[in-house]
């Protein structure tokens, strides 16, 4: 054996996963499967008092979705990982391990749709309140923090206009404040952007979107960089105080620096039960070896896609990273050189007809809610996703009345690009 740390590619073929000790099989097993045999009663008492890993039930822990859990781990660089069964369910369980009832937590307006509408309504009802600030004004999240304050919350690659947020500046407030800084990075993927390395604690992902990439399974994952200590100042008791549920035990003190990924699955999954189907951990795994290969040509296909449309007399403005006259490119050279992504959006001169019009006679692109598909979409924010913001708030989040979401595929680019053209001719 070579010592040479696995790269990127290989780690997304082979993080995780061994041959099948039973069988030989392969590719991983779609371990279909409710519940486990305890070898004895022993054995039993020692998994459910956390004293020895292993299964137990699938609402607890899948072996399928313990090789999802590795692989996603190491693609991100964290100690531990947590797969739930989609995008919003990764966002509950961490919150919960964090705030109790009153708290309050910091969240970039420029957010996916869904987030917002999470944040605003949902979590409002279990007493966690949102405080909104603006990742182009690092100020804002330093003015935002208060006692109150349990973590702070942005997309490394935000939607809908794929501006790219400044990771590192953000997570000085974090450490600033005494509070982990939890990343969204759904639209970057680990191939283009690892939020730890420039100083995120707990990693969310959409499995659903590029990490899956093809558009037929949902999913989420929660990665803890194993880089926060939960007991400082009596913050964050569900990991530092002994839990009732598990004959006393501190999180913390046992687990160390995976205490979190721990608690998430514990305390969060154990009991809200939001677990990941194994069929689905199958078939996003399967996904994810292509991920390098599939991640590049999206960005590659969308960087032509957004310099067609910033020539275009029908288009007033592209919001693309990857452009050199964007106003996050600088950005975007720091933390994502490969690429800025595919999802971005652009705006109309003809406004919200227009919008219509276009996504009304697109072909090629699928129109619906969705992104990090191998298929190209599109979509008009202001009237789907972003439709129960009022005005004001549509344009501050990048989903005015003229603007059109794209998030493009793996196609032919000279396909997407004629498709467009005979879109935009009047
Ligand atoms: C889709 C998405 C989510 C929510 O994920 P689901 O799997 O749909 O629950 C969260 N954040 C971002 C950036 C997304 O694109």
């Amino acid at each position: 054996m070579s010592d040479r740390l696995p790269g990127f590619s290989t780690l997304a073929v082979h993080a995780g996963a061994q041959p099948d000790p039973t069988t030989g099989a392969r590719a991983t097993p779609i371990y279909q499967t409710t519940s486990f045999v305890f070898n004895d009663a022993d054995h039993a008492a020692s998994l459910f008092g956390l004293q020895a890993f292993g299964n137990i039930y699938t609402r607890i822990g899948n072996p399928t979705n313990a090789v999802l859990e590795e692989r996603v781990a190491a693609l991100e660089g964290g100690t531990a990982a947590l797969a739930v069964a989609s995008g919003h369910a990764a966002q509950v369980v961490v919150l919960q391990q964090l705030l109790q009832p009153g708290d309050e937590f910091i969240a970039a307006r420029k957010l996916y749709g869904g987030s917002i509408n999470q944040f605003s309504h949902a979590f409002k009802s279990f007493g966690w309140n949102v405080v909104w600030a603006d990742s182009d004004d690092i100020a804002s999240f330093e003015r935002a923090v208060t006692p109150r304050t349990k973590a702070i919350f942005i997309e490394s690659i935000a939607n809908p206009g794929g501006s790219i947020t400044d990771i590192e500046a953000i997570s000085t407030v974090a450490r600033k404040a005494g509070v982990p800084l939890i990343v969204d990075n759904t639209l970057a993927s680990p191939y283009l952007i690892r939020p730890i390395d420039h100083g995120a604690d707990i990693v969310v992902h959409s499995l659903t979107k590029f990490l899956g990439g093809h558009g037929n399974s949902l999913g989420g994952i929660i990665v803890d960089a194993g880089t926060f200590d939960w007991s400082t100042g009596g913050k964050y008791p569900m990991l530092s105080e002994p839990r009732p549920e598990y004959h006393g035990i501190r999180l913390q003190e046992t687990f160390g620096n995976f205490a979190f990924a721990i608690a998430c699955r514990v305390l969060g999954l154990r009991d809200l039960g939001p677990a990941l189907s194994p069929f689905n951990a199958f078939m996003i795994l399967t996904g994810i070896e292509t991920l390098p290969l599939r991640m590049q040509k999206h960005c590659d296909n969308a960087k032509a896609v957004a310099e067609f449309l910033a020539g275009h007399p029908a288009v007033a403005s592209v919001s693309y990273a990857g452009l050199a006259s964007d106003k996050y490119n600088q950005l975007a050279r720091k933390y994502a050189p490969k690429g800025a992504g595919a999802v971005f959006t652009f705006s109309l001169k003809g406004g919200y007809d227009a919008g219509v019009s276009l996504v009304s006679k697109l072909q090629l692109f699928s129109h619906l809610a969705n992104v990090g598909d191998t298929r190209s979409l599109v979509i008009h924010p202001a009237s789907t996703t972003h439709s129960q913001l009022d005005d004001a708030a549509k344009v501050k989040s990048g989903a005015g009345p003229d603007v059109v979401r794209l998030s493009i595929g793996i196609e032919d680019k000279e396909d997407l690009i004629a498709d467009l053209e005979q879109a935009l001719s009047v």
